[in-house]
């Protein structure tokens, strides 16, 4: 046995699975999971000190690539000045400004510890602000793993849903109506039939849980319209694509004004790290203001706040998105080529610093879509590239990452690896 092997073994006895976070068991791809001792730049080392090309960058964080030093050094000075305080300090002040100040949609912000509980707490807020219990969500959308937000679509996709965890009550599912991702006419459709019920639409405005899915024009124009016409909270979960798809994150790039956003992942820099905000008006019903009830014992942690300060200044340097953008095209571009030079069913697209693979002919619009993709095929593609030390994320069905530590060169190693492994076919 090699020590990945030894620790997967050790793990499973003491951790459910062997992991603290579900996708993380290779369970979709099969195999040992690589236990990681650490990284820098665009690389990351296992425990048998074997090197790989990163695409998953912690899912979606470290944009500037494992242990920035200017990151690092914040954290470092950060901690020397304490821990935590369970007291307001100056650097979330400063985090909190900085937001504002990049995000226009953002009349105030609150910040937390994760990702879910950022749309957790946005929902809580949805339905406070507006006295209503509904909300909709997407099929393939994943917005964290809070109750509401476990649910599949109900029978028919006008109906109230199920829970797709067990453990959340079919009392709170049957709150949550599951849509199709770019079908206006359905959310059409359900506005007409429940639109008076409707506390809040949340989406992905990238999908990036589904593999990767670009929204028409059409559909967020469509989302945005009807949650105005009935007073329905319009949120915005741009944890994963907040800072990812470009400075101004999805709002800016589809020029789309959300209620609410959520963000996480590159906000913190590594660290844990969440945020929600929006119009003031809806934000001001939160407490110590407001009826709607929100708290956390390490919200704003020193040393969150101060990775997540460091890498908000990096990627404000000149042409930070130009070039992340351009390396991800390329990268995409590369492993497209090289496909179809060997009659791979392949195609792959990118928006900023995200990207998607499918091994299918086309470009998936939904979740149905991207549910044809050849399993297999990825699965096999994953395991030749792991073991030639390209590390992409452990499923078919996942966005990947590339950072501004990626040069030409390690693009370039990865789409030959991939052109050797498409040829062996
Ligand atoms: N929303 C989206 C869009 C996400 O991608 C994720 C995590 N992948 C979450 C929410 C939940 O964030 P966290 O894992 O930090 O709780």
């Amino acid at each position: 046995m090699n020590r990945n092997e030894d620790l997967f073994s050790r793990a499973q006895q003491s951790i459910p699975g062997g992991v603290n976070s579900p996708v993380r068991a290779f369970g979709s791809v099969g195999g040992t999971p690589r236990f990681f001792s650490r990284g820098a730049g665009p690389r990351v080392w296992d425990v048998e000190d074997r090197s790989y090309l990163d695409y998953v960058g912690s899912w979606g964080p470290l944009i500037v690539g494992h242990a920035h030093p200017e990151v690092v050094r914040a954290v470092q000075d950060a901690a020397a000045r304490g821990l935590s305080f369970g007291a307001p300090t100056e650097a979330e002040v400063e985090l909190a400004e900085e937001l504002l100040r990049l995000l226009p949609s953002l009349e105030m912000v609150r910040l937390v510890s994760s990702g879910t509980e950022a749309t957790m707490s946005a929902i809580r807020l949805a339905r406070g602000h507006t006295g209503r219990d509904a909300l909709i969500k997407f099929e393939g959308c994943y917005h964290g793993h809070s109750d509401s937000l476990l649910v599949k679509a109900g029978s028919g996709m006008l109906t109230f849903g199920n829970p797709s965890s067990s453990g959340v009550p079919a009392d709170l599912a049957r709150h949550t109506l599951v849509l199709d991702y770019n079908d206006p006419q359905q959310l059409r459709d359900a506005f007409a039939r429940h639109g008076e019920q409707i506390a809040c639409v949340i989406i992905e405005p990238v999908a990036g849980n589904m593999n990767l899915i670009r929204p028409t024009p059409e559909f967020l124009q469509t989302l945005r319209e009807l949650c105005t016409q009935y007073g329905s909270v319009l949120i915005f979960d741009e944890v994963m694509t907040g800072f990812r798809v470009g400075l101004a994150s999805a709002q800016g790039l589809f020029g789309i004004t959300p209620d609410l956003s959520t963000f996480g992942k590159v906000i913190g820099g590594g660290m844990p790290l969440g945020a929600f905000g929006g119009r003031r008006e809806i934000m001001q019903k939160i407490a110590p203001l407001g009826p709607v009830y929100q708290a956390g014992t390490l919200s704003g942690n020193p040393l969150s706040v101060a990775a997540g300060l460091a890498q908000l200044k990096l990627i404000q340097a000149p042409g930070f998105y130009d070039r992340l953008t351009a390396a991800t095209q390329r990268l995409c571009a590369g492993l497209t080529t090289a496909a179809q030079e060997n009659r791979v069913a392949f195609c792959a697209q990118s928006v900023g610093g995200m990207f998607g693979i499918y091994f299918r002919d086309r470009i998936p619009g939904n979740y149905a879509a991207v549910m044809e993709c050849d399993k297999t095929a990825f699965n096999r593609f994953f395991h030749a590239m792991l073991e030639d030390g390209h590390y992409l994320a452990p499923s078919a069905f996942e966005a990947g990452f590339v950072s501004a530590a990626h040069t030409e060169a390690d693009i370039d190693a990865t789409i030959a690896a991939a052109r050797k492994i498409f040829a062996q076919r």
